[in-house]
């Protein structure tokens, strides 16, 4: 039915074609960075259907991201044109399993226009549970309790298959109790959250084995994309649909295993022979994407993890330039730096879309998106919110909006009650009536309000200390610098309180996100300058059209290659992060090393490296190390230059009230998420006679060579 001169086989090497034609039996495509497995994916996906071989909707294909299935299904119907009758099953696991779940609902006891809830949602019902159950939140936050359950349900266990070991995570035993109180409160509602998808449907199949073998006999072929990222309940739901058919082919790389703190399991590809003898598995090694330097580079710091696989990778493309590691004064100087190459760049007649800064950590994105719009540079952030459009931040300027300006009534709505003070929405809506018939500001009426008996006590009191509270922040406003103010009244308002007591790692996401935003004021005269600023930034989306340069996380990249990639902040305590060296042991700074592979083999011409030699961290100046990941890259795919003239020792001398570039090595250990309200940190900034723009190579990263790497990469 096919041909080699089939258009989908155009231009395929060989390995990839027997991985689209193989389509009997278990197929894994086991293969690195950029050799095209995806491509081969979606070929195979319109093999498939163009041969009549499978209906679209007898396929069920399985990527990373949504984004990732629309570029798939336009390909597909690039390559086949008119022939995509129909839709394939294509899509996330989340996608594919709520799909699923709205013909079986009422199994789990659900209607079929169940609502799935965010995050928030799931945390304000937890709350409600946790405290209906007597349980101080305090004590045992509800973003524990939701983590929990989320690690759970991505195992594929029911609040009846929990250990009691695990429910012992939670409230002294309680775990199984509010698991169970939970799923039942969300039936009540009618509801699913995103862990629930794959779940309920597991259930279902376990229970109703006639819904398993009706989508057993409709799915003749299922693949996945990014196998090594699957987690258990993942890997069982497509283990029970592929168990008759055993048509199932699955694609990815163990290197790119980046999501173990979600739950994924990089040992469901390690045994996929197990799982189905016979299996045919084709491996890629020619890799299209990436220059020899760039691909070099990748591989000899790769190296350095123990229990790979080990693979071999060439390329065919010209050696092109090394890669690039750039060591520069500050954060913002790394900013202006990477600002001032794109623009370079399209100067020259580049595009801005062919170029991404990928960072490790979210808060990283805010100096980067402040120079950009700066010097009119058009960017997207990919996979999150841009800087200021993220919660704790809207949270924090709205603190310090109604300090500036007490009339402001949106600011002063969003913190009536965060972080919670016990304020109903009756009493809210009080305020709000106050307001109204009295013609005054949501503050003017609060405080009218606390003086009468309209509240309850307990009410009274926490607005009358909300309103003494911002009295007090504006006092402070005329003496203390506003990034300092900005540390106090977010302590002293409990916000960071509330994060501290929150155990989970987006808390601490978040703590270095109002870090980093007081550090952002920094650079700004006064209060009011710093608020003009950001009204401005967050009123920079108007152009869609235009060419845009993207910033995202390295998770968010995976799958993505650009012309020209910007790797930011590569220091000991960012990029390996703090918190996988404060864990210590090797697992999760082996996580860390693929989190840099993934990044580096992202570019296809050009990778930057770029490390700070001083970065304001838990609001203080600390001297930064170069990332180990920067000594471990083979010297000869590597360039080093720095922006300033001599090494870091110099800068150490030249500056002796900067703090000992060692001295942060236990940094953070034994502490909270980070968050400090230490002012000063005694680097004057206008006391620096930096000379920028000297190339020298003083600064030794030193390498360890290619000797010492283990061998199972051969590069060209
Ligand atoms: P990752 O591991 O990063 O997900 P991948 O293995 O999925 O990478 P692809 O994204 O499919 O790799 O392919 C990488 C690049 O190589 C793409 O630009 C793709 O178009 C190109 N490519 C893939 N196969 C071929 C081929 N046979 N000939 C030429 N270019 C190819
Ligand atoms: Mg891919």
């Amino acid at each position: 039915l096919s041909s080699q001169s089939d258009p989908y086989l155009k231009g395929l090497n060989a390995p990839q074609r027997q991985a689209v034609l193989t389509t009997e039996g278990p197929v894994l495509m086991l293969a690195g960075a950029g050799t095209g497995k995806t491509a081969a994916l979606t070929a195979r996906l319109a093999h498939l259907i163009a041969s009549r071989r499978a209906w679209p909707s007898e396929v069920l294909a399985v990527t990373f991201t949504n984004k990732a299935a629309r570029e798939m299904r336009h390909r597909v119907e690039r390559m086949i044109g008119d022939a995509v009758e129909g839709m394939p099953w294509l899509g996330t696991f989340h996608s594919v399993a709520a799909r699923m779940l709205r013909s079986h609902a009422e199994l789990v006891g659900l209607k079929p226009n169940f609502s799935i809830l965010d995050t928030d949602d799931q945390l304000r019902l937890l709350k409600q549970i946790i405290n209906a159950a007597n349980i101080d939140e305090k004590r045992w936050p509800a973003r524990l309790l939701a983590g929990l359950i989320d690690k759970w349900k991505n195992r594929g266990w029911t609040p009846a298959d929990l250990s009691l070991d695990e429910s012992h995570a939670y409230a002294d035993g309680r775990g199984q109790e509010m698991y169970r109180a939970y799923q039942d409160r969300l039936k009540t509602l009618n509801a699913a959250d995103f862990g629930d998808l794959l779940l309920h449907m597991l259930v279902i199949f376990r229970t109703h084995r006639e819904v398993l073998e009706g989508y057993q006999a409709r799915f003749k072929y299922l693949m996945v994309d990014e196998y090594q990222d699957t987690n258990t309940s993942q890997y069982l739901w497509l283990r029970l649909l592929a168990q008759t058919r055993k048509n199932i082919c699955v694609v990815g790389d163990d290197d790119q295993s980046i999501y173990s703190w979600r739950g994924a399991e990089v040992a469901n590809i390690l045994r996929f022979e197990k799982d189905f003898p016979g299996a045919t598995v084709i491996r890629l090694e020619q890799n299209y994407r990436s220059t020899p330097h760039i691909l070099g580079a990748a591989s000899g710091m790769i190296a350095n993890n123990g229990g790979r696989l080990g693979k071999t990778l060439w390329t065919e493309r010209e050696a092109g330039e090394k890669v690039r590691v750039m060591g520069v004064w500050d954060g913002p100087e790394e900013a202006r730096f990477v600002g001032e190459r794109i623009e370079a760049h399209i100067a020259g007649g580049g595009r801005a879309e062919d170029c991404a800064i990928l960072v490790r950590a979210q808060f990283q994105t805010r100096e980067f998106e402040d120079r950009f719009i700066s010097i009119g540079l058009p960017y997207r952030i990919v996979g999150g919110f841009r800087f200021y459009e993220r919660a704790e931040i809207r949270d924090a300027l709205a603190y310090l909006r109604v300090v500036a300006q007490p009339d402001d009534d949106l600011a002063f709505e969003r913190i009536i009650n965060t972080p919670k003070r016990g304020l109903g929405d009756k009493a809210v809506q009080k305020v709000h009536a106050l307001a109204r018939a009295t013609g005054t500001g949501l503050l003017t009426a609060a405080a009218r309000i606390v003086d009468s008996d309209e509240l309850t006590p307990q009410a009274r009191r926490s607005l009358g200390n909300l309103v003494a509270d911002l009295a007090r922040w504006r006092s402070n406003a005329d003496t203390l610098p506003h990034p300092d103010l900005a540390r106090l009244l977010l302590e002293e308002s409990g916000y960071v309180a509330m994060l501290q007591a929150d155990r989970s790692a987006e808390a601490t996401g978040r703590l270095e996100n109002l870090n980093e935003f007081a550090r952002a004021m920094e650079e700004f005269e006064n209060l009011s300058a710093f608020l003009d600023h950001v009204a401005l930034v967050m009123d920079n989306d108007a152009d869609d059209s235009a060419s845009k340069v993207t910033i995202l996380t390295i998770h968010a990249a995976k799958g993505l290659e650009f012309d020209t990639v910007f790797l930011a902040g590569w220091e000991e305590g960012v990029f390996p992060s703090q918190r996988s060296l404060d864990e210590g042991g090797n697992a999760s700074l082996e996580e860390e090393r693929r989190l840099a592979y993934v990044a580096i083999t992202r570019a296809r011409r050009q990778a930057w490296i770029m490390h700070a030699a001083n970065r304001r961290i838990y609001g203080q100046w600390t001297s930064s190390i170069p990332s180990r990941f920067i000594a471990e890259l083979p010297a000869e795919h590597v360039e080093v230059e720095t922006s300033m003239s001599g090494g870091a020792s110099l800068w150490r001398s030249q500056f002796s009230e900067q703090p000992d570039p060692f001295a942060h090595a236990g940094r953070g250990a034994g502490r909270g998420p980070g968050w400090q309200r230490a002012s000063g940190g005694g680097f004057n900034r206008a006391s620096g006679t930096r000379i920028i723009e000297a190339k020298a190579s003083a600064v030794s990263l030193g390498s360890k060579g290619r000797d010492d790497v283990a061998v199972g990469d051969r590069v060209f």
